[in-house]
């Protein structure tokens, strides 16, 4: 088994955002067509972890969510509590998702269970669509999830497909009945920029919509063993966080407790904690602990020291038990 260690443990090293992003955007996003690069999931490694075949010509997959994790942590009530709510119904335990995935992403997670040859915005394994040709395919299916779920890769790296979708949907008469959700990694203050603004601005008035924004660690050391990004990046996702804090998007927090060797401090989950309640004071009740499993795509990227993060995981649930009660419960 072939892991590089050294990328994954050595931050000051590791792989540079902002470069990667500016070189990703142009491969998977076309404005003028309104189209974006998405991955033919049909034929990848991530088809083994489909518990149902892919559908839209391979280009889409339908996601099981559910609120019960695994024995022993805590509920993930994402996304089907803002779902229900939307759709006026109460919140069940499971609920379906059309998941379509952005074929980029800046970061290397070792725990994603995309195969890395789908984040790569290659040819071979993806497509250009228009955002309209995904609604239609999605709206088309018999027994269409009440989800459309814009995951990734990286879908920030072309925050209009979240826009482009919402419109498309609401064109076709279908917003009563679809909850769009999508999956934000902070790696781009895209629509923090003057001109991005607009954009979250009219992203954000969509009341059937709500983002994840996934922080990648409890601090800059997690940070960076867990993306192969330099460690920087964290204090820039939670910087990130802030700026769409300030906006009225209905948004939810994951935070992996997955991270290096070293110890497993309650300090660690107190001021993630904090900072997070610093930003707005509802945001830690907002977050979700992200439970990592093992998918079949990480076979070749974990070591030891990796299959000790996924133990450790359950130290650092005791310390955020503990403190997550001083915050207000979202479920
Ligand atoms: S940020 Fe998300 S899509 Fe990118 S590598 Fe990490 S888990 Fe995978």
């Amino acid at each position: 088994m072939v892991v590089d260690r050294s990328r994954a443990l050595m931050p000051s090293q590791g792989l540079d955002t902002a470069l990667r992003d500016a070189s990703l955007r142009p491969r998977v996003v076309d404005v003028e067509r309104r189209s974006v690069l998405v991955t033919r999931i049909g034929g990848t490694a991530q088809v083994s972890d489909l518990s149902v075949p892919t559908n839209c010509d391979g280009l889409g997959r339908v996601r099981h969510f559910r609120q019960a994790v695994v024995p022993g942590w805590p509920d993930n009530p994402l996304p089907i509590v803002p779902a229900a709510r939307w759709l006026g119904v109460p919140s069940p335990s499971k609920m379906i998702a059309q998941v379509y995935q952005l074929a980029a992403c800046a970061w290397r997670c070792w725990y994603c269970y995309v195969p890395y040859a789908s984040l790569r915005a290659a040819p071979a394994t993806s497509v250009w669509r228009t955002a309209d040709a995904l609604v239609d395919a999605y709206l088309d299916l018999v027994d269409r999830p009440p989800i459309v779920d814009l995951s990734g890769g990286s879908p920030d790296l072309a925050p209009e497909w979240i826009l482009w979708t919402l419109e498309a949907i609401e064109r076709r008469g279908a917003s009563a009945t679809s909850f769009v959700w999508s999956d934000d990694n902070l790696s781009s203050d895209r629509l923090l920029t003057d001109e991005g603004r607009t954009l979250l601005d009219q992203i954000a008035r969509y009341s059937n919509y709500g983002r994840a924004c996934c922080l990648k660690g409890l601090d800059a050391q997690a940070f960076a063993f867990n993306t192969r990004a330099r460690s920087e990046g964290f204090e820039r996702q939670l910087a990130i966080l802030a700026g769409y804090a300030r906006s009225t998007m209905d948004l939810h927090v994951y935070l992996p407790l997955v991270g290096p060797p070293g110890p497993c401090a309650k300090t660690q989950v107190d001021t993630i904690l904090d900072r997070l309640s610093a930003i707005r004071a509802d945001l830690p009740a907002r977050t979700v602990p992200l439970f990592i499993g093992r998918f079949s795509t990480m076979a070749g990227r974990v070591d030891d020291v990796h299959e000790r993060a996924l133990d450790r995981q359950w130290e650092l649930l005791a310390h955020w038990e503990r403190a997550a009660p001083a915050h207000v419960s979202m479920r």
